[in-house]
């Protein structure tokens, strides 16, 4: 564990000068498909703070994308790998199987909304776990369609695009995209065209008709919803909406999956989010905050889905990786110890009461939304007809960053700033943090 002050300090313009010299260097070896944030090389990080290679330490709103939510070098997850990785790097779990794999999928039974029996598999990342859902929904009904939602992010294999609604980045000139996927309207309460509070029975009721005229509820394997949804803009479907999805399933054998790769693991103030409304998915797949920056992945169910596909049928050659089991099994340990969920509730309650107040003062903040360490603020232009403002989301998100505080946008129009702190950030960090939030806002 690096044990790096928890204060804010900068050294240096960000980016510095080594961080500029790297990216150089990167510019000339890294393929330019891949992008980042913020051209600010990391040197350590833990809690809410990430220092950089000049010396600079930036208070950390992003967690590598609501995966470092134990922080970024957390005792029981550094303790925890590095002994597995003395012991044994690799055997692959489909050659000679190992206790660490076992007992990671013993924790998703137990921290999973549901008391039936149920089984994991474990992969590599969250587009993995995404693909097997729907292997493995397609296993057990006999069935090929999958639906999904407007707004909706899954990933960036070829299947998870097709899954993904956005074109920019994420689809643009990568087609063809895999064939059986249909996309049907989410419970979006703030652009609702009658209200938010019309928006949970009215977007269930299209989505339902549009799932039964246009493609038939019989030929349906899955329908796969974020409960609270990630890069398309932090939207909390509007109440009433997951439930009836949940129902409409349940009536007609569909395998109902819930993608918490991002919301899941204490980030919404809950083990997951869909418990907010009492919803239990059939699936479940997790990812990123499940091992403490480590890659894994899974998918977690009941028994007889899971034991659907053949033997063999499942696998992959790293999935659940004995160093990254390690990882998973100290960073559960650790949000069970901390009681992570309610470090991420009071972090809900710090954020939104000071984000409401801004709202107050800055008509560029359209809406304040989110649960739990998933917060977000939506930029409009105009607060009538809401017209998104993504040229002043870059402008705030840069303002930020320039002050030394790590921000991330999102939203199918890019005009959502998003906000993931650590679930064991200080409130100090994180009442500086909104400090500078409000005082870019007055800049731009
Ligand atoms: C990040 C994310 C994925 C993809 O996970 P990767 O590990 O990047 O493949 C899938 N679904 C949701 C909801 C995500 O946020």
């Amino acid at each position: 564990m690096t044990a790096i002050p928890q204060e804010r300090r900068l050294v240096t313009a960000v980016p510095g000068p080594k961080s500029q010299e790297l990216q150089a260097r990167r510019t000339a070896a890294v393929a330019g498909g891949v992008g980042s944030v913020l051209p600010v090389f990391a040197a350590r990080a833990d809690g809410g703070i990430l220092e950089d290679v000049d010396g600079n330490r930036l208070i950390d709103f992003g967690s590598g994308i609501a995966v470092t939510s134990v922080g970024a070098s957390a005792e029981a997850v550094v303790r925890r790998a590095s002994a597995q990785l003395a012991d044994f790097t690799h055997t692959c779990f489909m050659v000679t199987p190992y206790e660490g794999y076992v007992e990671v999928c013993e924790r998703l039974a137990e921290v999973t909304p549901g008391d039936h029996a149920k089984k994991s598999a474990l992969f590599n990342s969250g587009a993995e776990a995404v693909e097997n859902a729907v292997k493995i929904a397609r296993s057990y009904t006999k069935r090929q369609a999958v639906v999904v939602f407007d707004h909706g992010y899954h990933g960036r294999t070829n299947l998870t695009m097709a899954l993904t609604a956005k074109n920019m980045p994420y689809k643009n000139g990568f087609g063809p995209f895999a064939p059986e996927v249909y996309r049907v309207p989410v419970a979006y309460g703030y652009r609702w065209p009658t209200g938010p509070e019309n928006c949970g029975p009215e977007a269930s009721a299209q989505a339902i008709d549009q799932i039964s005229k246009q493609i038939g509820a019989d030929n349906v394997a899955a329908i796969i919803i974020e409960p609270v949804l990630g890069e398309g803009g932090f939207i909390e479907p509007a109440k009433g909406f997951l439930p009836a999805l949940a129902k409409f399933a349940k009536d007609n054998g569909i395998v109902f999956v819930a993608d918490e790769i991002q919301s899941g693991f204490c980030r919404t103030g809950q083990w997951f989010a869909c418990e907010d409304e009492g919803v239990v998915p059939d699936l479940i797949t997790t990812a990123k905050g499940i091992a403490g920056g480590l890659p894994l992945a899974a998918v977690t169910g009941r028994a007889e889905i899971m034991d659907a596909a053949h033997s063999g049928g499942l696998g992959g050659t790293y999935g659940g990786n004995p160093v990254a089991c390690a990882a998973a099994l100290g960073a559960i340990e650790t949000m069970r110890e901390l009681d992570l969920a309610a470090k991420a509730r009071r972090i809900e309650t710090v954020m939104k009461g000071r984000l409401a107040a801004l709202r107050e003062k800055y008509d560029l903040i359209g809406d304040v939304r989110g649960r739990g360490a998933m917060i977000a603020i939506e930029l409009v232009k105009n607060r009538e007809t809401k017209e998104p403002a993504p040229e002043a989301t870059a402008a705030l998100a840069k303002a930020c960053h320039a002050a030394g505080l790590l921000v991330l946008t999102c939203g199918t129009y890019g005009n959502v700033l998003r906000f993931l702190p650590p679930l064991v950030i200080g409130e100090d960090l994180l009442n500086e943090g909104l400090d500078i939030i409000e005082q870019a806002l007055a800049t731009v």
